[in-house]
């Protein structure tokens, strides 16, 4: 136990007027909002529910505080182990390789680039990312990384994507940058050329389809 980093405790955190702050937001949680069974007869037995949770999240990064901060700076900062050499993005503080004991990792920082493990295309997304689709999420391996990180690939006709494609890691503009994963996004590698259409490809095209339709329709 030792080896595990500081806890921060509640001690160190001001929390005066914190209940000022939280009047300010509508903090309803995990609530029913709404329980009621359809109208019509035909639809009777229908339920019909909705589900408020836009509530405020506040956590620390504790240990992990500098991979946000090297977000903000275009950076993407990983873990290596100094007894097994295993590299890790996103980080680990402690190495997950059950004979290092729990050692403490070292920060590294990583290429900015990687090759697609997986990915599935999102055909439907909450809601502050409706117009954005369709979109594909990746699970990238990120430079010697042994764990896949997940973020948006920006690819613009989705069938395209591949496993094992390389891609690119794109930071948004520095004064947009919050110390979050939103602050960067995977491209293809602009050296990439998809293989050509095949049935699998030509299915996902047409899945695609209504999806864009349905968000021109959002847009009007
Ligand atoms: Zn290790």
């Amino acid at each position: 136990m030792a080896k595990l980093h500081s806890t921060p405790n509640n001690t160190d955190f001001n929390w005066k007027g914190w209940e000022k702050i939280s009047k300010l937001i509508p903090e309803r949680g995990w609530v029913w909002q709404n329980y009621r069974t359809g109208t019509s007869s035909d639809k009777s037995e229908w339920v019909e529910q909705q589900i408020y949770y836009d509530m405020l999240y506040t956590f620390r990064l504790g240990a992990l505080s500098p991979y946000a901060k090297a977000l903000k700076e275009g950076k993407l900062l990983g873990t290596k182990c100094p007894k097994c050499g295993d590299v890790t993005f996103p980080p680990r503080v402690n190495c997950w390789n059950l004979d290092c004991k729990l050692e403490i990792t070292d920060w590294v920082e990583m290429p900015l680039t990687g090759i697609l493990h997986t990915f599935t295309i999102c055909g439907f997304a909450a809601k502050s990312a409706l117009k954005k689709l369709p979109f594909v999420l990746a699970y990238v391996l990120v430079g010697e990384s042994k764990t896949a990180v997940a973020n948006i690939l920006k690819i613009d006709q989705p069938w395209h994507t591949e496993t094992n494609m390389p891609v690119i890691v794109k930071f948004a503009k520095e004064e947009d940058r919050v110390g979050n994963i939103i602050d960067f996004w995977f491209e293809p590698d602009p050296k990439w050329t998809p293989s050509p259409m095949n049935a699998e490809k030509e299915r996902i095209e047409k899945l695609c389809q209504p999806v864009y339709e349905w968000v021109r329709i959002l847009n009007r």
